[in-house]
């Protein structure tokens, strides 16, 4: 029998998971002395109202009996609740005496791209003006930082997309290389469904078989951490049948000479043997990416989260520039960013080279105006920090001796997960300001309740550089407090509230404008009124009037002479791909399922997604099962030179037979981020996460 639905409210929100970050509505109702929530999609130009399963179930861990509702401060492995008043004294003296006894620069600041635009602009500047600091980065610089460095050497500008969302559908041919969108992305599927509808051909390059692979024409499962030969190659074809656009390399880019006479020393049977790829299937993907007339290529962490990430990411743009296929109607790039905000999250100073817009810390010109922009000199302001892995190594050499982590889990997170733990051990103070006490913050002095999606306002940046706006109206859990509160609470306590007296959201917003004003990232145009009207706004937006960029590139490139940098990316310039030897004889590649968002922190909260995979598994071949003695559904232990974990195995034929796979959503022993390498990207400094070598032992 229904119940009667006593009162309802509802509340719209965005969702806070990944970078499509579908608009929807939390459903509140009060049936007898019991409240049931549910969410459902609101209708946007991008996600179009729809949701996949975790945004249909975000409130569960925003409502979460589990939230930090108070401070607390850990004495002899005990949390103990205080007052805000209290945290912050603390947090006040722990700060003065540590940077007078170790220097400025010991303090560090560890930031997140799930935060709003406003609090990853705050959280740099209060790094820089408020604890005077050069060591902030972020947990961006795991995920998006190759394609980022690559889009800018190649175009000299990195907004994930150059196209909108809705020219997909009009494409010819789309190449995938190393996304599995149907799993991380789930709302943006319909867009190439609709493309394949149309005729398009899709090209699918990933070492297994996945929901989105299903979907391609042809699908590349090639060895892991192949994928520079496999664009070299697809070039090399290209530039052999005449299949460049060269009126367009002519015009719009450099060093093609270079890059070809490179290419014309590679042997396509050594690209096969390499790749593991037929000459087939590399003559068919040339023929119909020169032949049609439209194409897309889009990268995400199967290809960027390696050791040559930026080379990858470039010897997939120089197909783009070969065959002109960028700067036009249904022709370009996306970077498939992951995590929420991946995007606006990485414009505005986060990361230890970087202040907002895009502007260059080392850049004089960008020093000054950001110091007029902040109100200090630019001699006061710290010079480039280093990135987010190497800040760990820097406190086992002793030279960052305390840490403030926003919105992150770094110790899942990170690759080498072992050393991340010893690191944070070692800190003299680490304060977490977190919704939940994470595996990080079990290891934090303090602890700050932050807000959830539902009750922190502010912008974010979708996955195309769409700003769109999320209202918050919810009310606020217990004690917690945005992060932007907490920041500008900090920073009045250290003596420099004078720098940061905003009371809302929108405050801050307005100074990112200017701070962002003649910048790459340019949101100067943006305002809060015009994004409840127009329901997002592409960036770069240099004035009121201006409507936005939906298309880039059409008339210029954003170097300084116009035009777009090839490169020459020879497939063996960096060994990304550790050898497979007798006592680590498979590869071992990581990802994401469905149900769960980056650490697991919060789908793991909740109980819809946690019932659809309550435990990492590992994925593998039927007959590499046999060979290694291992049972369906056993436990196994997987073995690399980090560390060890164990976890279920399920049998698939839809993996390669010299590759298993370990989804990183999971903490501890089932954390695989205990296994991977720590080697980074020369270019960006991103760990190779997608390339280990393990061995397996059933355990009994
Ligand atoms: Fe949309 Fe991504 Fe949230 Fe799913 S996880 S509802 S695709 S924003």
């Amino acid at each position: 029998k229904q119940q009667k639905v006593q009162s309802e409210k509802i509340y719209d929100t965005q969702c806070p998971y990944c970078s499509m970050q579908c608009k929807m509505q939390l459903i509140e109702q009060k049936i007898i002395s019991r409240k049931k929530q549910k969410t459902i999609g609101k209708d946007n130009p991008t996600s179009q109202g729809r949701l996949c399963v975790k945004g249909m179930n975000a409130h569960q861990h925003a409502l979460h009996h589990d939230r930090l509702k108070q401070p607390m401060r850990q004495i002899n492995g005990e949390f103990e609740p205080i007052t805000w008043d209290e945290a912050y004294r603390i947090i006040q003296e722990q700060f003065e005496q540590i940077q007078s006894e170790d220097g400025k620069d010991a303090l560090s600041v560890y930031g997140s791209a799930s935060v709003t635009n406003e609090e990853a602009y705050l959280l740099g500047k209060f790094a820089r003006v408020a604890l005077e600091t050069k060591h902030i980065d972020y947990n961006g610089r795991l995920c998006m930082a190759s394609a980022a460095t690559g889009a800018n050497m190649t175009f000299g500008m990195d907004r994930g997309f150059t196209n909108t969302l809705q020219e997909i559908p009009n494409t010819r041919c789309i190449i995938l290389a190393g996304t599995n969108i149907a799993e991380c992305q789930p709302t943006i599927m319909p867009y190439f469904e609709k493309a394949k509808e149309n005729g398009a051909y899709i090209v699918a390059i990933d070492p297994r078989e996945t929901s989105t692979t299903k979907l391609a024409d042809l699908h590349i499962k090639n060895i892991p951490g192949t994928d520079v030969a496999i664009a070299n190659g697809v070039l090399k074809i290209l530039i052999d049948l005449d299949l460049i656009d060269h009126a367009f390399i002519e015009e719009r880019t450099e060093d093609f000479s270079e890059v070809k006479e490179y290419i014309q020393t590679i042997k396509l049977d050594d690209i096969a043997k390499t790749t593991g790829v037929s000459l087939d299937d590399l003559y068919q993907i040339a023929l119909v990416f020169g032949r049609e007339s439209s194409g897309m290529i889009f990268t995400a962490r199967g290809v960027e989260q390696q050791i040559n990430g930026t080379e990858t990411v470039r010897s997939f743009l120089n197909l783009l520039l070969a065959t002109g296929k960028i700067g036009k109607r249904n022709s370009g790039y996306g970077a498939i960013t992951g995590q929420g905000n991946g995007q606006g999250a990485r414009e505005h100073g986060q990361k230890a080279d970087q202040l907002p817009g895009y502007r260059l810390i080392e850049n004089p010109e960008d020093r000054q105006y950001i110091a007029d922009v902040w109100g200090i000199k630019e001699q006061n302001l710290p010079r480039k920090g280093v990135s987010a892995y190497e800040m760990f190594e820097k406190i086992i050499a002793g030279d960052i001796t305390s840490m403030f982590v926003m919105c992150s889990n770094p110790i899942v997170s990170n690759p080498n997960a072992n050393l991340i733990k010893k690191a944070l051990q070692k800190l003299k103070f680490l304060v977490v300001s977190d919704l939940f006490l994470s595996e990080t913050a079990k290891l934090a002095d303090l602890v700050l309740p932050a807000t959830s999606y539902l009750e922190d306002e502010g912008t974010l940046t979708n996955v195309e550089g769409r700003v769109m706006l999320r209202e918050a109206s919810y009310p606020i859990q217990g004690e917690a407090k945005q992060d932007w509160e907490i920041l500008c609470d900090i920073a009045q306590r250290l003596g420099k509230g004078k720098y940061f007296d905003f009371s809302n959201a929108e405050e801050i917003f307005e100074e990112l404008r200017i701070a962002s004003k003649g910048g790459k990232a340019d949101y100067s145009g943006i305002t809060y009124d015009r994004l409840r009207q127009e329901q997002g706004i592409l960036w770069p937006c240099p004035s009121e009037d201006h409507a936005g960029t939906d298309r880039l590139f059409e008339d210029s490139f954003a170097r300084e002479n116009g035009k777009a940098k090839m490169a020459v990316i020879p497939y063996q310039s960096i060994d990304n791909k550790p050898a497979v030897t007798q006592e680590y004889p498979l590869y071992l590649t990581t990802g994401r399922v469905m149900s769960h968002y980056l650490t697991g922190e919060q789908t793991r909260k909740s109980p819809s997604l946690a019932a659809r995979d309550f435990e990492a598994f590992l994925e593998i071949h039927p007959q590499t099962a046999e060979k290694y003695e291992i049972e369906a559904d056993s436990l196994v232990r997987v073995t690399s030179e980090k560390g060890w974990i164990i976890v279920r195995c399920r049998l698939s034929t839809s993996i390669r037979k010299d590759t298993v796979f370990v989804p990183f959503h999971w903490t501890e022993k089932q954390n695989v981020n205990r296994l991977v390498s720590d080697q980074l990207d020369p270019y960006c400094r991103m760990p190779g996460f997608k390339m280990s070598v393990v061995r397996l032992s059933p355990v009994n």
